[in-house]
């Protein structure tokens, strides 16, 4: 066997870094980072390396179970789509299609197979009960985006490179490489920002490990970002620092901003926020002041009750501060491919509608298609008409990164029937009837979908497969199988024959007279690379099957493989082309926000709790599929309660000391750990952990299970426009264990 060098995406979190990895005798021998990948330019994270141990996991599933007696036991795939065939079909049957629940997970996202498929599956089941890890992390910042820009995957972000003053507000990039933007070596980039005389400034209740490097960090209480915001937005009109800039002609909604911030002043606000006034106005005259500057918020701004709001004035204020689409401001990326925001006439659209129906016991809204995480579990338990009986999950472990895991485990174990497509017998998927699993990731060739939607630059790669698959199905054909099953086509039907048939379908629609050019020019491919050369040679960069033949194909992304892939530049200014909206124009004030402040203005005197717990993200881990693998599990314990010094003394807590954590959810027992980076009052714990519960298979993880921070959270507290849970800043007490 002939020793070879792969080049792949790293598909471990949202950085997408490229990585070199080298094949010796058909085992992996060693990953580092590509050099000259253009997105990456040769950084990663510990991580990565991991990714040998993912594919080497004893634990990891090589072939379906099927739970019998009670037990999980090994299957052929035959049998295991055939225990699917026999048992879902009767139950949509008897019950409708409402009775059967999916509910996907954060990983599907770096599994472009199951990412391009999954709206197959969703469709078939032709249910409502759809669910995604979206609803626990992103959903508000996608929505403000959307009533502000016309689409969900429309979201600004920092120039970084040109920058020279970044505002960091609950998010932790130095940890994450970005969220909702990929930024690969944040630390190199902020360095950078500062050696050319920018600042680095952040807000958040932990000084972060980007705290850390910062040039200023101030602490905010947990939950108070919507106020801090809209303070800043009313300091920008009150000192005549409003600039729109470039965009000025394309921005509707100024004076409706301005009144409905109007008595959110900066002394108003600076007790709940536990910042001082001045703070908050020296934070906004530097902003508006500095020529090149972007705010950017994440997590701790989304997970919160007033996420949809703080989310949404985070690019109010980019907007009135003159850097909204300007170079070193808070720009757009333009994908290669599967971006609505470069399809359909440039400038004007449809814009984003949530509500079409709502969930049946809280009537929650739908957003982007999807019901709340939050809703699923009283989905399940609650009787009537359309009660969710069967679940398919795809990838997704909420039983440990949902609020309430503990409800959702007992739910889980009342379905008449449950399916996982997963490669783990984890906490969630020990519930599973069926469980069927993917390939290695180094088994799978790669395209990521959403995240040059979201890059710090333009850029274009596919990873083909480092590794030979096995003789088993993709997990697009697994998706496409259940989907034909769902819809009564058994469990024998030919599913490379039904995806040409729907892709000959989807041409005809899209193509008309050119779909036989079409399906013909495509017709070595197969599944989601024939998608993805289509979605390439359509994209703005592509071919257009012809008439541009310097553009894109799948063909030339995949030769430039080897030299870290295409380089599409720099952000360029994309107002008002990349704008969906009815008006064709920046929404700063949409109706349902404005509507929501009141909300906000009638919670600002409520008193703080005494204690409160946020989560925290770290380098080593990844919500709670990564604690099985050897490479990140060792090193010292990570699932610790971060509290203050005079917390701790008051609280009687000492240092390593076992502590009863305690809220109106759920109660947890953690490990105490002292510093000074916690803001007095608060406690950080990170999420994911728990294992060890009983019918699970990481045998690893379950020697240092760590606490579920997440049997802590309330599941019925969300936001109500976003319908995301809310995560950050819920009361607590803790108490010593002797
Ligand atoms: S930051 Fe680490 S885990 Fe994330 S993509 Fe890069 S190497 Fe992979």
């Amino acid at each position: 066997m002939t020793d070879t060098t792969h080049y792949r995406i790293c598909p471990l979190c949202e950085a997408c870094c490229g990585l070199e990895i080298k094949v010796k005798g058909g085992v992996v021998s060693s990953i580092k980072g590509d050099a000259q990948d253009v997105l990456s330019q040769g950084y990663i994270c510990p991580k990565a390396v991991a990714l040998k141990d993912l594919h080497d996991d004893p634990d990891r599933l090589r072939t379906p179970l099927i739970k019998r007696n009670g037990q999980h036991v090994a299957a052929t795939w035959e049998e295991a789509f055939a225990e699917i065939a026999r048992r879902l079909p009767p139950l949509q049957a008897q019950h409708g299609r409402q009775a059967v629940a999916v509910a996907v997970g954060n990983p599907t996202v770096h599994k472009y197979g199951l990412l391009t498929y999954f709206p197959r599956l969703a469709r078939a089941l032709g249910t409502r009960n759809v669910f995604s890890a979206s609803s626990l992390d992103q959903v508000p910042k996608q929505l403000a985006c959307g009533l502000m820009f016309g689409h969900w995957m429309t979201v600004p972000l920092p120039d970084i490179t040109r920058t020279q003053l970044l505002l960091v507000i609950g998010a932790n990039p130095l940890a994450s490489n970005g969220s909702m933007w990929t930024v690969p070596d944040f630390r190199g980039k902020a360095k950078a920002l500062q050696a050319r005389g920018g600042r680095l400034v952040v807000i958040d209740p932990r000084r972060t490990e980007t705290a850390a490097v910062a040039d200023a960090h101030h602490f905010i209480r947990p939950g108070a970002d919507v106020f801090l915001l809209a303070a800043m937005v009313n300091t920008l009109f009150a000192n005549q620092w409003v600039r729109l800039g470039a965009v000025a002609e394309w921005v509707n909604g100024v004076e409706a901003v301005q009144q409905a911030v109007a008595a959110f002043t900066p002394l108003a606000v600076a007790a709940r926020c536990g910042m001082a006034a001045d703070t908050i106005v020296e934070l906004t005259r530097e902003l508006a002041h500095t020529e090149r500057a972007a705010v950017y918020g994440r997590i701790g701004t989304c997970t919160q009750t007033f996420g949809t709001l703080a989310s949404w004035l985070v690019d109010v204020l980019n907007a009135l501060t003159g850097h909204l689409d300007a170079p070193g401001g808070a720009m757009f990326t333009k994908a290669a491919a599967f971006a609505s925001n470069t399809s359909g006439a440039s400038g004007t659209g449809r814009g984003v509608a949530t509500g079409r129906h709502r969930s049946r016991v809280s009537g929650a809204p739908e957003v982007m298609g999807e019901l709340p995480m939050t809703c699923l579990a009283e989905e399940i338990e609650s009787p009537g008409a359309d009660q969710v009986r069967a679940l398919i999950t795809v990838a997704t472990n909420p039983v440990l990164s949902a609020p309430n895991g503990p409800r959702l485990a007992k739910a889980f174990e009342s379905l008449d029937f449950m399916v996982s497509v997963d490669i783990y017998l984890n906490e969630t998927t020990r519930h599973a009837d069926v469980i069927l699993p993917g390939m290695s990731p180094l088994q799978d060739d790669h395209f990521d979908v959403s995240f040059p939607q979201l890059s710090w630059r333009n850029h274009a790669r596919y990873s083909p497969a480092v590794l030979p698959g096995e003789e088993r199905p993709f997990e697009w054909q697994i998706l496409l199988k259940l989907a034909a099953i769902a819809q009564g086509q058994g469990a024998d039907l030919d599913v490379n024959a039904l995806d040409d048939a729907q892709f000959a379908h989807e041409a005809q629609r899209q193509f008309g007279a050119r779909a036989g050019a079409v399906i013909a020019a495509t017709a070595h491919l197969r599944g989601p690379q024939r998608l993805l050369d289509v979605a390439l040679r359509t994209g703005p960069y592509g071919d257009a099957f012809g008439p541009k033949p310097d553009g894109l194909t799948l063909a030339k992304v995949t030769a430039a493989n080897a030299c870290g892939g295409v380089d599409l530049g720099e952000l360029q200014p994309r107002i008002p082309e990349l704008l969906r909206t009815p008006s064709g124009k920046i929404e700063l004030a949409p109706p349902q926000l404005l509507a929501d402040l009141p909300r906000a203005w009638a919670d600002l005197p409520s008193a703080a709790a005494d204690l409160v717990i946020i989560g925290r993200r770290d380098v080593r881990s990844n919500n709670s599929w990564m604690h099985n693998l050897p490479t990140l599990a060792k090193g010292p314990f990570r699932c610790t309660a971060l509290l203050h010094p005079a917390d701790a003394a008051r609280l009687q807590l000492v240092e390593g000391a076992l502590a009863r954590i305690s809220s109106g959810t759920g109660s947890i027992e953690a490990q105490v750990q002292i510093s000074t980076d916690m803001m007095p009052g608060v406690v950080s714990l990170p999420h994911g952990w728990g294992h060890g519960l009983p019918g699970a298979q990481l045998s690893l993880a379950a020697q240092r299970p760590g606490a579920n921070l997440n049997a802590l959270l309330d599941d019925q507290a969300r936001d109500p426009l976003s319908g995301n849970a809310v995560l950050s800043g819920v009361a607590i007490s803790i108490m010593a264990l002797t």
